[in-house]
Order: structure tokens, then sequence, then C-alpha cells
């Protein structure tokens, strides 16, 4: 099996897997969303809400708000040395206290250590009137996308054939296949159909539905 980077950005990335089958590709995917260890919020301890928003509702926003993730220094609770406790390997905690008038976001949630603040700041969490207050202390701990979607890595796992556009030797230059490729793929070079940017190609089949080669 061979393996290519095409993208890779902080928040995305695309590959290039060769010689493999679609299941093996498939079971990949499952495994980024449902197995990989991240942290998210598990325990939230609320001193004072008098927002509009239920303790519950306020909870569960934390919970899905996105954490940085360190394997080499966090461990699952549930195995951690001090048998579930709540340790520094195993726990992270954050603390929140906001009064109105004001919107609460993510980056309000103050980390114990710099290295675990939030990444995202703007996301919004409770919009707070006057003299509304929110204050509450949460726990963090690792986990993963098979137990609850605030543990899932990754969003937007999909994969999708290579595609492979063959231009045979009965091709009569009549253009019409770059004519109907709706990504510009196909393109009108000394008479002939030439292929370009291949991995744009979506597989919409619109250039052999036209062709009159193609019956
Ligand atoms: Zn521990």
């Amino acid at each position: 099996m061979k393996l290519k980077f095409i993208e890779d950005e902080e928040n995305y990335i695309k590959v290039l897997i060769e010689d493999t089958t679609p299941d093996f590709v498939n079971a990949i995917r499952r495994t980024l969303m449902a197995d990989l260890p991240k942290l998210a919020i598990e325990n939230v301890t609320i001193y004072d809400n008098t927002s509009a928003l239920f303790d519950e509702i306020i909870a569960h926003r934390l919970a899905m708000i996105p954490l940085p993730t360190d394997l080499d220094v966090l461990v699952p609770r549930s195995e951690c040395s001090c048998g579930g406790e709540g340790c520094p390997n195993c726990v992270v905690h954050y603390t929140l206290s906001k009064e109105g008038e004001c919107t609460v976001y993510s980056g309000d949630l103050k980390a114990e250590e710099p290295s675990w603040a939030v990444k995202d700041e703007k996301i919004p969490i409770v919009r707070l009137l006057k003299d509304q207050r929110i204050i509450l202390e949460a726990e963090a701990e690792l986990g993963t996308g098979k137990e609850h979607a605030k543990w899932q890595a990754v969003s937007g796992a999909g994969y999708s054939y290579y595609p492979e556009i063959e231009i045979t030797d009965e091709c009569d230059g009549c253009m019409e296949c770059v004519k109907a490729c709706p990504r510009g793929i196909l393109a009108s070079k000394r008479g002939k159909v030439v292929v370009k940017n291949i991995e744009e190609c979506n597989l919409c089949k619109s250039c052999s539905e036209v062709c009159g080669k193609n019956a």
C-alpha cells in the first residue's frame, strides 16, 4: 500500500492511498472518527447560573468545545495510576466566571495551564443580560468518538475513488466532453482531448454521457 500526502494543513489533510481496497480505506475513516482519543469536558460544577439557559445546556455546550489534546501527557482516566480519582495525568481543569451584560465565548474558559487553552476562542456559549452571572468549574478528560461526539477527533472524514479518464483512439475530436465537464478538467489541445487536474474530477460522468462514441 502506498501513501502520499497531497494537502497537509493545520485543520485539513488530503491523502492519496494506492494499492488498497475501499473497505480498508473505510476502516481507516471509521477509526479516525471513533477510536482516536481526544480531550473534552466531562464534568461541570456550576456554582452560579442566572442565565436564560439551564445548567445542562451550558454543560453540553462546554463539552462540545474543541480542546487541545496532548497524548504525550494525558492518559485515559480509567487507565490512570490514580485509579480514576483525577490527577494532572488524566484530568485538565477549566474555570469560567462572567457577569453580564455580555456574550460568554469559549475563550472565556480559563485553563489551569496556558498549554491547555481553548484554540477557537469565538464559539458563543450563552448571552448574559445585565446582572446575570455564570460561575463554574469544569473537568476535561480523554475519551473517544464511539462514546460521545464531543470526543470525536476529526470531522468530515471521507474517501472517494481516484478518477481515471481514458480517451480512446475512437475520439473524433468533437469536444462535446470538454464543454460538458462542469469542473473544467478536460481541454482541447491540437484537436485532441487532454486531461488536466484529474484530482478535481468528482466522477459525475457528464463527459461519457455526451460522448457519441460511448453509446
Ligand atoms: Zn489520574
